[in-house]
């Protein structure tokens, strides 16, 4: 009962946040109009609009394991690229922001499928979209550590999630017309950072620091 009474609670502080105030409440009964269409993982650690502050209205949000984007075929699952259609054809997002993470199950389930087997199906069976991903990782860093080789794996899932973004013709087009921007983003729970892809360096870079290292360069 704990659980539910703190939700209520938190209900509660929503409803005196966001619904006390008429302008607010009536905007928000009117109809939704997000600039950005947020793509993460189900990951109780990693709420999209938790993690940016964001007002109710600010995201629209997809989330399912470990963050991916199936290509764009006859057969992918319609409950993710309906809500990325909709997203984008339909609300005209100017932005879409893939946020994986660090210590992904999803992930940790991809890069050790014997595990994999041994749990329910349906993770496996989504999973597969990221085995190429897993596949160049694990040829590239044979050598290293299993927890280099998943965080590679991780970083990589995000660049293959935008890769197959645009594999759908209408997002491409909005790309190449410049309405609409792709974002790689890594929330590194390890450390605290938040990293974003940065095309031109072809690499992550973080976008807000470590609290450790902040402290450390205000102190210099
Ligand atoms: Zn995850």
């Amino acid at each position: 009962m704990e659980a539910i009474e703190k939700f209520v609670r938190g209900f509660r502080r929503f409803q005196q946040q966001y619904l006390s105030e008429p302008a607010t409440f009536d905007s928000l009964r009117q109809g939704q109009n997000p600039g950005t269409l947020v793509i993460g993982c189900c990951d109780s650690r990693v709420d999209p609009v938790l993690l940016t502050g964001s007002d109710p209205g600010d995201m629209f949000v997809v989330r399912n394991i470990a963050n991916l984007v199936p290509p764009c075929t006859p057969d992918a699952p319609p409950g993710v690229t309906s809500a990325i259609e909709f997203a984008i054809c339909g609300l005209q997002v100017a932005r879409v922001i893939v946020l994986g993470h660090a210590r992904c199950g999803g992930i940790r389930a991809l890069m050790n499928p014997r595990r994999l087997a041994e749990e329910t199906d349906f993770v496996g069976r989504w999973m597969r979209i990221a085995e190429p991903v897993r596949l160049s990782v694990m040829q590239e860093l044979r050598d290293k550590t299993e927890e280099q080789q998943h965080k590679a794996c991780e970083l990589a899932s995000i660049l293959q999630s935008l890769d197959n973004l645009l594999t759908y013709p209408w997002i491409k087009r909005r790309v190449e017309e410049g309405t609409l921007v792709l974002h790689g983003w890594y929330f590194d729970i390890e450390s605290g950072a938040l990293l974003a892809y940065s095309p031109r360096q072809q690499e992550f870079l973080p976008m807000v620091c470590p609290l450790e290292d902040e402290a450390f360069a205000t102190a210099e």
